[in-house]
């Protein structure tokens, strides 16, 4: 929904669009025959399509790999996911009662450690116990809301700052109003893990996409893989597009991926933790960083920080692109002309 991989459009690959099937049909002889197959797969995993790109001249290799991927990245959503009715370990630890040490699974203390760790260094923007917040206002739930809860509802379901504490190997929620959510970072995490798992099968030339959360290994052949990061506004548009290649992981988290539009105005599903009510700074926020979790993390939290957030993604040694809310472009991934 926010980048997508792009296939590299070479002249001839447009004068060959218009011969679709003689064309599908000379590359899949060619590839057969002589060079590393493209082997492209799609699930439904984590409320996005998610896309699988191998490059690789085994291509049972390939698609046993992209399966063994989906159902890690399954499992990343099953065990980290606050709806639907199937138990795990953080929805147990949401309905604990405030100041009950919760013993949490190690993969799942891990993430909210690090979770804990952008929370502080964006400021607060970033905000892993949002939860309650969240389900109010609806976005991720069966049916898209359509007006914004009541102003009485956002205040009963603000948590206090910081009400999350770590104890021993223990966690506590110290306010009923503090529910964890790993909306913001679950997904950048899924897509590592389903790298590594590709990697474990012996592939080194991959590109994992789960609607605009990207990490990418290797090459595209003998070409870079060709990124774009979608425009805010035009649809089906691109604002940039990247050649990346070796081990990148590249994020955008946008305010038109999930949204209504209620007299006139956009509600969007990220939320200011300061006021309870979506962002206001940005339409979109893109981060590369040295992880997919990382990536989501920080571009969720640069979302939130607007203009003003960019020059922390410098001093991390980050690349990123914010377009504010009036489109304005700013950061190191922006072209110079
Ligand atoms: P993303 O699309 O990665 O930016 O994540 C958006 C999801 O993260 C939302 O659907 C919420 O579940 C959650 N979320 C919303 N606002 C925040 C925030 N300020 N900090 C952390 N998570 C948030
Ligand atoms: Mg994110």
């Amino acid at each position: 929904m926010v980048c997508s991989a792009l296939p590299h459009q070479s002249d001839s690959d447009k004068n060959a669009a218009m011969f679709r099937f003689p064309a599908i049909a000379l590359l899949l002889f060619f590839t057969a025959c002589s060079g590393p197959a493209d082997v492209h797969e799609t699930r439904f995993i984590m409320g996005t399509l998610v896309e699988f790109t191998i490059i690789d001249d085994d291509r049972d290799r390939a698609e046993s790999a992209i399966a063994a991927a989906a159902v890690e990245m399954q499992r990343i959503e099953d065990a980290f996911t606050i709806y639907g009715d199937q138990p795990n370990a953080v929805k147990l630890f949401n309905a604990a009662a405030p100041d009950t040490p919760v013993a949490l699974p190690d993969e799942v203390s891990q993430l909210l450690t690090l979770a804990l760790k952008v929370q502080q260094q964006s400021g607060g923007a970033f905000d892993p116990s949002l939860g309650g917040l969240n389900l109010l206002w609806g976005f991720s739930g069966d049916d898209a809301p359509s007006s914004p809860p009541p102003t009485r509802a956002i205040e009963d379901a603000m948590p206090p700052k910081h009400c999350i504490e770590h104890h021993g190997n223990q966690w506590i929620r110290t306010d009923r109003r503090c529910l964890l959510d790993f909306g913001a970072i679950a997904k950048g995490y899924a897509i590592d893990r389903g790298i590594a798992v590709l990697q474990q099968h012996g592939i080194r030339n991959a590109l994992i996409n789960g609607g605009g959360d990207i990490r990418l290994i290797g090459s595209h052949g003998k070409r870079p893989w060709h990124i774009g990061i979608r425009h805010p506004r035009k649809k089906g548009g691109v604002i940039e597009s990247l050649d990346l290649q070796g081990d990148v992981s590249i994020v955008t988290s946008g305010d038109y991926e999930r949204f209504f539009i209620y007299h006139g105005k956009r509600y969007h599903h990220l939320i200011n933790p300061e006021t309870g009510w979506p962002a206001t700074k940005a339409q979109s926020a893109t981060v590369i960083a040295g992880s997919a979790t990382l990536a989501d993390a920080w571009s969720t939290a640069l979302f939130i920080q607007g203009a003003d957030g960019i020059k922390m993604q410098q001093e991390m040694h980050q690349k990123a692109l914010l377009v504010d809310d009036q489109g304005k472009t700013y950061g190191s991934l922006v072209r110079s002309e």
